[in-house]
Order: structure tokens, then sequence, then C-alpha cells
């Protein structure tokens, strides 16, 4: 770190933090030095960001996530993307700490929200005999806690007319854990608007059980890393075997996440776990590409739903009617 400057632990662990920040936003090798400490290169940084936003560089791809029962298209998740003019294409890890740090992921987080639900609205439209694809928006605990979010949710709803029940608001078990009361505050006014609620990355976090009930969450995203060891190990496929058990027996659904192999979505379709995104699919994809797969494989608008998804995608296999093939 150079000469030092900061002899207290949180001076130092301040001055790694805005090393970090400028690194991965920059996407190079940052030497801490002294106009990191005074905050010039994180100005750096946030006038780039500032500007992307201004300019319109953000794009939202979207990634199918499908029912395991019939592998019909029912939902998509919105992801992040930013066309950097300098470096093309750069995935949300590589900024989202640094919108995070800078507090630029509030009005960021605010278009991702505007963006997805014009859309949702534009695919509702232009597909009018499919059933309304679920469109699932990540939100940070920054937006829900640090900013009139439930203006921006309401705006973004009233100015593409989206049917509440059509948008899935996904947050982390650190959204809810870092200022419970603000967020939890947002979050139920928000479904008492219809909106779905999901945990994204479950089980990753300072998972507590309680919180699946505590929140009245209507989805729980079992993570990448539980699914990668489904089948592997039979410790793992225990352990997600009662996950899903027991989200299911709280009355959520379950999308698994980062599903790989046709395996792997056989075994949780066993366990009874009702969706699934993943590369077995499809990868996150532009608007234009994720239309055409809506065209192609969602199911019929005249399917029965619930909420927003038809019945035999989420109902266990006694009550639903035959699969649709794809
Ligand atoms: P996430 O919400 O858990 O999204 C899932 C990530 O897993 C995505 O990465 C997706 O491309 C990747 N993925 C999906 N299927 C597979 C698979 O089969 N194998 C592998 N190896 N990976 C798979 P991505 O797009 O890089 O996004 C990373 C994270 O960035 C997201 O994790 C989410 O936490 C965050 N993020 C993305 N967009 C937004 C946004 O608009 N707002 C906020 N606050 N966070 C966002
Ligand atoms: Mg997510
Ligand atoms: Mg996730």
């Amino acid at each position: 770190l150079g000469e030092p400057r900061c002899r207290d632990p949180e001076g130092v662990l301040r001055d790694a933090d805005a090393a970090m920040a400028e690194a991965k936003a920059s996407g190079e090798v940052v030497v801490y030095d002294r106009s990191t400490h005074e905050g010039a290169q994180p100005r750096s940084t946030e006038r780039r960001l500032r500007e992307a936003l201004e300019q319109g560089q953000f794009r939202l791809h979207y990634q199918p996530v499908v029912s395991l029962r019939s592998e019909q298209l029912v939902g998509v998740e919105s992801l992040l993307r930013w066309e950097d003019p300098e470096r093309g294409l750069v995935a949300p890890g590589d900024f989202i700490p640094a919108l995070e740090e800078t507090g630029l992921i509030v009005p960021v987080g605010s278009w991702v929200l505007e963006e997805a639900c014009r859309q949702a609205s534009e695919w509702h439209r232009t597909l009018p005999e499919r059933a309304p694809v679920k469109v699932n928006v990540n939100i940070s605990a920054r937006q829900l806690t640090r900013a009139p979010f439930l203006d921006t949710l309401t705006g973004a709803l009233r100015s593409s007319m989206v049917d509440p029940t059509s948008l899935c608001l996904e947050i982390t078990e650190g959204a809810l854990l870092d200022d419970v009361g603000a967020a939890w505050s947002a979050l139920r006014r928000a479904k008492e608007l219809g909106v779905d609620l999901a945990l994204d990355d479950f089980g990753t976090g300072y998972s507590s059980l309680s919180h699946l009930r505590e929140f009245s969450l209507d989805v729980v995203k079992l993570d990448k890393a539980f699914v990668d060891g489904v089948g592997v190990g039979r410790e793992d496929t225990v352990i997600v075997e009662h996950l899903v058990g027991m989200a299911s027996g709280l009355g959520m659904l379950t999308v698994a996440e980062g599903v790989e192999t046709p395996e792997q979505a056989a075994l949780l379709a066993d366990m009874g776990c009702q969706l699934a995104q993943g590369f077995l699919y499809s990868a996150a994809k532009e608007p234009e590409v994720v239309g055409e797969l809506l065209a192609a494989h969602a199911p019929a608008a005249t399917e029965e739903a619930v909420g927003s998804y038809p019945t035999w995608a989420v109902r266990p296999p006694s009550t639903a009617r035959t699969a649709p093939v794809t």
C-alpha cells in the first residue's frame, strides 16, 4: 500500500476499499497512492459511471426462467450490462460495487426498474398470444433504504402500464439484514401493490430460515453453489432437497440458479423444484433475442395462471395438465 497514511485499521480498510472499487471499475490494476486516498481516482470512476448513465450506456439483458416440468419460458431476469465505449460490454460484477460505493446504484437502479417495466410492456403488447412474461429485477439494499423507492416503483409500473403481478423484485439476504426496518417497510408496500418478492442467492448469506416466513417471500432462488452440488455428493443433494421441501412447505416457489446439465435439471424437478435458470437453457441475452425465445417458448395466453405463472408450471404434477412440448 506504499507509504502508510492511515495507521488505524478502519483507515487501512477504507484505502483498500477505495483501491478495489477503482480497480473493478477501471478493469486495471490500481496501485494505492495519495490520489486514491484523496478521492481523485474514485471521483473519476464516479464520473465515468455517471456519464454512462447520462449517455445511455447501460443495457439490460434478460435470462429466461423456465418451468422444469415443461421447459417452457415463464419468466426472465433482467441483468445489467455496461456498454463501455473503451472496453465493450462489461459484466455487473465489475461495476456494481463501484455503483454501490458511489451511491449511483440508486439512479441506475431506478433506470433498471423503469427499463425492465418498459420492456415487459413491449413484450406483453407485441406477444398477445403468449401469457404475460414475469420480469425479475435485482434490487440493491441501498435502493430500498435510501431513496423514494416506492415512488420509483409505482412510477415505473404506471408509465409502462405493466400489471404489478408481472414484476418480481429480487433481494439478497444481505439487503434484508442491512437495515431490516427500512428495507422491510419498502418491501411490504411493494407487496401490497401486487409485486412478487424473491430471495436471491438463497443459502449464501447469513441465511436465517426465519427470513422466509418473516418477509412473506414468494420465491426463493437457490444459489448456484448449491445447484452445483446436486447429484455430486449425497450430503449436497440432501441439503438441496430439504431447502426445496421447506420453501414449498412455506408456499414458496423455488428457482434453481445456474443449472448447467440435464442431470441437475432432472434431479431438481424430482425434488419438487418448479423453476430454473441456467446455461442449460440460455444465458442472458439481448431483448430482441429474448423476444424471439418468448414467441417460441412462452406458454399460450389461454393457460390458466397463478399470478403470472401458468398453473401447470407451479402446481404439483397431480393437478397439472400434460406438459406442452417445447
Ligand atoms: P444474480 O442476480 O444471482 O444473477 C445470476 C448470475 O448468474 C448472472 O450473472 C447470470 O448471468 C449468471 N448465471 C446464470 N446462469 C448461469 C449458469 O448456468 N452458469 C453460470 N456460471 N452463471 C450463470 P451476471 O449477469 O454477471 O450478474 C451477476 C450479479 O450482478 C447478479 O447475480 C446480481 O446480483 C447483480 N446484478 C445484475 N443486474 C443487476 C441490477 O440491475 N441491479 C443490481 N442491484 N444488481 C444486479
Ligand atoms: Mg438475481
Ligand atoms: Mg442469484
